[in-house]
């Protein structure tokens, strides 16, 4: 590997901008790194370069750990947006400079790099006599003199109009191919990203979400904003049945990353881009799967393509989410498809304004998050109000741009009747006296995962993980590394072991629990999470380190409701004071019990 980060972290007055990236880059290979602006893109880079130091973490170039190495030992080649040359030395100077600087003998070498970057013969100009792009083709070569291990671009092509800076990412490309030299270059632009990466890293405040080619991205990503910010996409929900995916009444082909977990039904998020909608005159028309009919609401013409929104009639209005352009949320847009149609489609069916068509999809990916939308619970009206309005909550939910729905449910209160309507995606609710018996309540009438929220609470730093046993391990993951791409906080596993002589001797069995939890929740779930061993009762260990903690989060996972009152009772009994989020899988033992 030319560049390998194992968990690298850096702070900023305590709040992680770059949180616990572990990234691999290969050999001559060309990585972008895309984000938007403010998600750790320059920060990341500069720790790689040594112009910053790292908080946590690990950093070698070439196999040679350099994470307390010099800058200048490092070596790495630099371009920033501003072209950063030295206004009263010529092009050729400008590159001696960096070659005297190493002393390397320069007349040869000065002009293979004019030639590299076709500035042939430009040697005496001065800067101010060059063009944008030609200014950034020196720095490009001044980074190059050194010969160095590896090339970081900052978004060199920021200050640039389109043409310049087609051009000079096409020299870029050749260059680096030519050289065969290592390359992360950093944009906050998707279509520079795709022009240029052999492989694509997506950002988004300081953890990186996803990496891979940029084909399979736009095809199969895993979170939510790797499929926005991506390319256009509408979001549904739907539901996962034994059937298969179910889009209001009608089953859709779709590919599922995970099977139906513990035979359970449940809602998913499905991504569906707008080349991937079908418009016909009707339902029988269609070559593939009727979703709903609807009603041509705006139509542009944009050369190639022809886009439109189409308003979705019946019920599956309310399985629409976001759509690119809509702010996402619960309002009348939401309801609205985009949709993009080739020539040759438009040709085939001509549509105008106000038409009503039967909506077809030839392939929707579901998401494998299983954090689809929540749903406030409260005992009276204004509870319930106020709960949807928990500024937390709304974060989350324009984060994950989902929507909340409010439950009035009277038997939260007394908690023996049944819910008015099965619970499905995230039930919410507000901490209290009687948050136990609420837990107990909405688990057993099909809750998987219940948010617990203090009247006030700041955006959590960090949040810990537990869980009470193997079997919620793996959903408990997975509900933590949905959760923890929509806030900017640092993850922290904590295994607990008993105490005394009995729990010391277990230590490396516990060791080896952390290691396969961190490998587990990396590989499976893409997240990147520290860990730590205790030794104690568990409810104890926890809240010790949730008072310790600056705005601490728990995400706790059991498999018997029995656990809350149990093992964990103490944690429920004050009214905690912090965020919780109790993640519930049936064990195959305890499912009998529930049902
Ligand atoms: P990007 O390059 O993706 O736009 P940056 O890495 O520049 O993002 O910044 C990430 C976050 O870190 C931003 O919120 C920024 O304000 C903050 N930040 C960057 N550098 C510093 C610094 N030296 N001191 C404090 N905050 C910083
Ligand atoms: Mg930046």
């Amino acid at each position: 590997m030319s560049i390998t980060l194992d968990q690298v972290t850096k702070r900023y007055q305590g709040s992680p901008v770059v949180n616990d990236v572990s990234l691999e880059v290969g050999e001559g290979e060309f990585y972008v790194l895309l984000g938007p602006s403010g998600s750790g893109k320059s920060t990341l880079l500069r720790a790689i370069a040594g112009l910053t130091g790292v908080d946590h973490g690990r950093i070698a170039l070439h196999g040679n750990d350099v994470t307390h190495v010099s800058a200048r030992q490092r070596g790495v080649g630099l371009v920033f947006q501003n072209y950063a040359l030295f206004r009263h030395m010529t092009v050729g100077e400008n590159i001696e400079f960096a070659l005297k600087v190493r002393r390397m003998k320069s007349a040869e070498r000065r002009k293979e790099l004019l030639r590299l970057v076709a500035l042939e013969g430009m040697d005496d100009r001065l800067p101010t006599q060059l063009s944008g792009g030609q200014q950034q083709r020196v720095a490009v070569a001044r980074a190059l003199a050194h010969k160095p291990p590896v090339l970081l671009l900052d978004e060199p092509f920021g200050a640039l109009d389109a043409k310049i800076r087609e051009e000079l990412r096409r020299t870029i490309r050749q260059v680096q191919r030519e050289l065969k030299i290592t390359t992360v270059l950093v944009t906050h632009d998707q279509e520079e990203a795709f022009a240029m990466a052999d492989r694509i890293g997506v950002m988004n405040l300081g953890r990186l979400l996803e990496s891979g080619k940029p084909d399979e991205l736009y095809a199969r990503p895993a979170t939510r904003f790797v499929a926005t910010f991506l390319g256009a996409a509408n979001l549904l929900l739907a539901r996962q049945t034994e059937q298969g995916i179910r889009f209001g009444a009608a089953p859709v082909n779709a590919r599922r990353v995970e099977k139906l977990e513990g035979g359970r039904e449940q809602e998913v998020v499905a991504v569906l881009r707008p080349e991937e909608v079908e418009l016909a005159p009707t339902r029988d028309n269609l070559r593939t799967n009727f979703i709903a009919n609807g009603i041509v609401e705006e139509q542009v013409f944009t050369g190639a393509f022809e886009r439109m929104r189409v308003r979705m009639a019946d019920g599956a209005a309310n399985a629409h989410i976001a759509s690119p352009n809509a702010n996402g949320g619960s309002n009348g847009s939401a309801a609205l498809l985009d949709v993009t149609r080739t020539q040759h489609e438009q040709r085939l069916f001509p549509l105008s304004l106000g038409q009503s068509v039967a909506i077809g999809v030839r392939r929707i990916h579901v998401l494998p998050t299983p954090l689809s939308s929540y749903t406030a619970y409260g005992s009276d009206e204004a509870s319930c109000e106020r709960l949807s309005q928990h500024p937390l909550l709304v974060e989350l939910a324009s984060r994950m741009k989902t929507r909340i729905i409010k439950r009035n449910e009277a038997p939260l209160v007394a908690c023996d009747a049944p819910a008015s309507a099965p619970v499905s995606g995230v039930a919410v609710i507000a901490a209290g006296q009687k948050t136990a018996d609420q837990l107990q309540w909405l688990l057993q009438n099909g809750a998987g995962e219940v948010l617990v929220l203090p009247a006030h609470s700041s955006p959590p730093q960090k949040v810990l993980i537990h869980w009470a046993d193997d079997s919620a391990r793996r959903s408990t993951l997975a509900v933590a590394a949905s959760l923890l791409r929509h806030v900017a906080a640092e993850a922290v596993y904590v295994g607990i072991l008993p105490e005394g002589s009995g729990g010391e001797s277990q230590r490396p069995f516990g060791v080896r629990t952390l290691l396969d939890a961190r490998s587990e929740a990396q590989a499976v779930h893409g997240l990147e999470m520290r860990t730590e061993l205790r030794f104690g009762a568990a409810a104890d260990e926890l809240q010790r380190q949730l008072t310790e903690s600056q705005d601490p989060m728990l995400i706790l996972g059991v498999s018997d409701p029995a656990q809350l009152r149990g093992t964990f009772g103490t944690l429920f009994t004050s009214g905690a004071t912090y965020p919780m989020m109790i993640v519930y899988r049936p064990s195959k033992d305890s499912e009998g019990a529930v049902e």
